[in-house]
């Protein structure tokens, strides 16, 4: 039976090195509409959904181990609850396709908020070159290599990103400890932050969009008996980080972060 021993809380800001775009819906025919715009939360600022960062986390880490994908979703998916024992993938991120037998529990580690704009990183020089309050319009034009021209197919595209410079604040994510082994499934998790800043965030990551970097991190143990006495916290000497600030930083001293994750 697992039990809950505990959970690091891992607070982060999220720097846009290169214009990301996670799409939104479109604005079908509203006058002057994006054909291809960003979400945008309800205060029509771009945000980072949770499940979007999760996602990209999730596959950079079936990649790094060499987990089987699923032709059809692109995707990992455990076929079995033996296979779902041995797999760090979802144990982190969550099974799918599965059901939990009486022997066994297919809990998820991981959880990620959504991770909203700081409006004070759109600075009012950005602004003025800036199509929209926050965003911007990159024109892509696709040319024919044969005639030299202009693409009859896709030939032009606008898609809406957020520029670079802009910094996504307060980024939460929550890595629950059910038991000891969960420990060493968190370095997983910082090593896959650490992926992604050499990958992308977001869609056209091979056309240069969506490069990220996580600074200014904090992580913070609220262990079992802190929720029973109504001290959890996000208080220094609940930080168990030092000043290891960066996904490069957590991978390389996580053991000494790992001795901190006690009853
Ligand atoms: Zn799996």
């Amino acid at each position: 039976m697992a039990k809950l021993l505990g959970k690091v809380i891992i607070k982060s800001n999220l720097y846009v090195k290169t214009g990301i775009r996670i799409g939104g819906p479109t604005e079908g025919l509203k006058i002057g509409g994006v054909d291809n715009p960003v979400i945008r939360d309800a205060y029509g600022k771009p945000y980072i959904p949770g499940s979007s960062l999760k996602g990209k986390l999730r596959s950079l880490t079936e990649l790094k181990e060499g987990k089987y994908l699923d032709v059809k979703s692109g995707i990992h998916i455990c076929k079995s609850l033996d296979e779902y024992q041995q797999c760090d993938v979802c144990k982190i991120y969550g099974v799918m396709g599965l059901t939990s037998d009486s022997s066994t529990f297919l809990l998820t580690r991981l959880i990620v908020r959504d991770t909203y704009l700081d409006e004070e990183s759109i600075t009012p020089e950005m602004r003025d070159n800036l199509e929209f309050p926050w965003t911007e319009i990159k024109t892509e034009i696709n040319i024919d290599r044969r005639t030299g021209t202009v693409s009859s197919v896709g030939g032009l595209r606008n898609p809406e990103r957020v520029p670079a410079g802009a910094k996504f604040k307060d980024c939460e994510m929550i890595f629950n400890i059910y038991e000891e082994g969960d420990k060493d499934l968190l370095k997983k998790l910082f090593e896959a932050m650490l992926w992604l800043e050499d990958d992308y965030l977001g869609g056209m990551g091979s056309r240069g969009y969506g490069k990220v970097e996580f600074k200014d991190i904090e992580v913070y143990w609220n262990k079992a008996s802190d929720y029973e006495s109504g001290k959890t916290a996000l208080i220094s000497d609940r930080k168990i980080n030092e000043d290891w600030d960066t996904p490069a930083k957590l991978v390389e001293n996580f053991i000494k972060i790992k001795e901190k994750l006690k009853e």
